[in-house]
């Protein structure tokens, strides 16, 4: 007898442990192990993505289906474990309703397969699914054939450009040298943007295996996790994967025993949103006050400590496990032509459902939206989704048939960016919203160059002046001027993406700014 319990950071602020404890103690109280003459497992797995429904719960009887209940709390296991467990009478009231089975109708499940589904602690229950398969696989072909898989496979770096993540390895494999290194982007630092975060916690082990595919690949023999320190619980649970591997002779020299070194280990950063800019992010590593640093050189050729570095995000190398379990060939297979794969999405706002989705590339916004996620909060009307964080764009109704793929949302005047999307209604002032991003990346900004440093903090200014009935005519064109000069000058990504919600909510809203600012005349 299985009870699975999401575990993640949104099932434990909604009480999960609590609710597991509940289990335990009613398994105690009633001897069920005894009555029933099976094994009781009370499991705790990564988030299985219905974050707004939490505490989530499956139970599994033996030979039979798994079944569901959502908005579990202590006082409900007792119903559950006396009518289910013991007499197996489903609490229909309680069981997860249609929306459930909607929720998932639509998403292809890959890198989250094992996060909600396995003990997201136990390197048993890793090897139990397909765990270091992938490895295995890579180091019985040249590391130059693990590259051209990877090349093959058209999976692209799901940290925000999409640069095609095999090119990317063959530049840095290609710099001369013998000491390289090998970085996981873990800072996600977009607001409203969870999704590494719940791999981190979910899937461990699915990282370190990747990221050992990449250093075999590449030759690196050292690797960093750069994650933000306001992920306490995905720290925990890598280091104690990273631990375990280290005591199995998984890690550190001849690794497996697959006849190639590899060390790893977790760099806490202090959450600074620039710092998942590469030169930024490597800086911080060395010891150095997070900020960029002008390319070329590129980490490829000259990166951490001055040797040739690789730097992919947490999901990138979540995937790359997969392509080696399945091939090329079944990775390029899913997805549109200039994106292979799936993309997570983590949706917040005013969506019915928020939470972490996984769907094909190509899905359509309105799909992600209504379909898997219920639509629109109180059945109101939808007004605008923000894409791809504060480096994104507002995208209105008419966007909403746009594929998530990088080309589309690019298209349509937003970016995939790392997979955040905030929903908003009819209620939302756009304009108050291209202030609160603004304000956000001009908190953020590292202050090295001066587009970016006073740029951002003019726009700020007037964008305050308009949202206060202050705005005067021709300040909607400095706005676009000023937007394009700072993303032409400024030094790193932050800069040359921060005026992009100005940008988008202008060419979709501008009606909403032209009432701010004819609300003083
Ligand atoms: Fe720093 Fe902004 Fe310049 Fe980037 S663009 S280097 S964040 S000041």
């Amino acid at each position: 007898i299985k009870v699975l319990i999401c575990q993640g950071t949104g099932g434990l602020a909604s009480g999960a442990k609590a609710v597991a404890d509940a289990f335990e103690a009613e398994f105690k109280k009633h001897g069920v192990e005894a009555k029933v003459g099976k094994r009781c497992e009370v499991i705790g797995t990564g988030c299985r993505g219905l974050c707004a429904n939490d505490v989530l719960v499956d139970v599994q009887l033996p030979g039979q289906e798994a079944v569901t209940y959502d908005f579990v709390t202590p006082e409900l296991v007792t119903q559950i474990v006396e009518e289910h467990v013991l007499n197996n009478q489903v609490v229909e009231k309680k069981k997860a309703g249609p929306y459930y089975a909607k929720f998932l109708e639509k998403q292809q499940r890959i890198i989250f397969s094992r996060c909600g589904t396995v003990n997201a602690e136990s390197l048993d229950d890793f090897l139990a699914h397909r765990g270091f398969e992938g490895i295995k696989k890579a180091v019985t072909m040249k590391p130059e054939e693990v590259i051209e898989e990877v090349k093959r496979s058209g999976l692209r770096g799901r940290g925000g450009g999409g640069f095609p993540t095999g090119v990317k390895w063959s530049f840095c494999k290609a710099s001369p040298g013998k000491e390289k290194y090998l970085i996981c982007n873990a800072d996600e630092g977009d607001p409203g943007a969870f999704m590494d975060r719940s791999i981190l916690e979910g899937d461990p082990y699915g990282l370190i295996e990747g990221m050992m595919i990449g250093a075999y690949a590449i030759g690196c023999t050292f690797g960093y996790v750069y994650c933000r320190a306001e992920y306490p619980l995905a720290i925990k649970r890598l280091q104690k994967a990273i631990d375990t591997c280290y005591e199995k002779g998984f890690l550190g020299k001849n690794a497996m025993g697959l006849g190639f070194d590899f060390d790893m280990r977790i760099k806490a950063g202090a959450g600074a949103f620039v710092c998942g800019e590469e030169t930024a992010l490597m800086a911080s590593i060395e010891g150095q006050r997070g900020m960029s640093r002008p390319r070329p050189p590129f980490p490829a050729v000259r990166g951490l400590w001055g040797k040739p570095t690789n730097i992919n995000n947490v999901e990138t190398f979540a995937n790359v496990s997969y392509i080696f379990y399945n091939g090329a060939d079944w990775y390029s297979s899913i997805g549109t032509e200039g994106t292979k794969g799936t993309k997570i999405f983590a949706l917040t706002g005013k969506v019915k459902h928020t939470g972490l989705v996984e769907v094909p590339a190509g899905t359509t916004m309105k799909e992600v939206i209504y379909d898997v996620c219920g639509g629109i909060l109180n059945n109101r009307k939808f007004k605008a989704v923000q894409a791809g964080g504060p480096s994104g764009g507002c995208l209105p109704a008419e966007a909403l048939d746009a594929q998530v793929d990088y080309d589309s949302l690019i298209k349509a005047g937003a970016m995939m960016g790392s997979g955040g999307l905030v929903v908003m209604d009819e209620t939302t002032c756009m304009v108050d919203i291209a202030r609160f991003f603004l304000n956000f990346t001009r908190v953020e900004s590292c202050g090295k160059c001066i587009p970016c440093r006073i740029g951002l903090k003019i726009m700020l200014e007037i964008l305050e002046r308009i949202c206060s009935g202050e705005g005067s005519e021709g300040d909607i064109e400095l706005l676009q001027d000023m937007a394009y000069d700072i993303k032409k000058s400024s030094l790193c990504g932050l800069g040359q993406t921060a005026p992009n919600p100005v940008l988008s909510t202008i060419r979709y809203f501008r009606h909403e700014y032209e009432a701010h600012i004819k609300e003083k005349q």
